[in-house]
């Protein structure tokens, strides 16, 4: 949150990004946190939260929606290499999350990402507000909580304290990512130096 506070304010650090940092990064790595988000290329990870080499382990598919692979690769980072932090990203003006809405003839493997949104976007109708910015939360609240649900390691550690999974929205116009409250509460005890 420093982080992006940071570049919202135009005095990103650029922390861990020159060559220096490069040195002996082939022996290891040990990211605090897991970014889930839209492969969207408006928003690039390690600048909006002002990280560098080796600080974040990201899974980016369009509308983050996950399926097998994503959930293997959160669950390595989780579990292999003691990451303690999952959020879930989406952004302002997804278009993943728009289709799940409009629901336009998509041709190949598109439709899997419309079909994975579409309950989100079914709950933002019957809402009041802007549909599009409802569909964008809920679909990252829903995914929030799919994460919680994962069974065996995210489901246990989660329960136990030993990691945090929470959700956020990017603003594209300001650089803002605001975490979602319905995410942030009614948490488990979180013992942040547990193994
Ligand atoms: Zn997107």
């Amino acid at each position: 949150m420093g982080g992006n506070r940071r570049f919202v304010e135009d005095k990103s650090i650029r922390p861990r990004q020159g060559r220096s940092t490069l040195i002996g990064s082939e022996k290891g790595q040990k990211p605090f946190a897991i970014i889930v988000g839209c492969s969207d290329s408006r928003v690039p990870n390690e600048i909006v939260f002002d990280q560098g080499v080796g600080d974040l382990f990201i899974v980016r598919t369009a509308g983050q929606v996950m399926a097998a692979a994503s959930y293997g690769s959160i669950e390595y980072a989780l579990a292999v290499l003691g990451s303690k932090l999952v959020v879930v990203m989406g952004h302002q003006a997804c278009g993943a999350v728009d289709a799940a809405i409009k629901r336009p003839d998509v041709p190949g493997h598109i439709v899997t990402l419309v079909n994975s949104i579409k309950p989100a976007a079914q709950k933002a109708k019957a809402m009041g507000g802007n549909l599009l910015e409802n569909a964008i939360r809920q679909n990252v609240i829903d995914q929030v909580m799919e994460l919680r649900d994962l069974d065996p390691i995210l489901s246990k550690k989660y329960q136990k304290g030993d990691i945090l999974i929470v959700g956020a929205v990017y603003q594209l116009s300001t650089g803002k990512v605001e975490f979602l409250p319905e995410t942030l509460s009614n948490l488990p005890d979180f013992r942040a130096s547990s193994k």
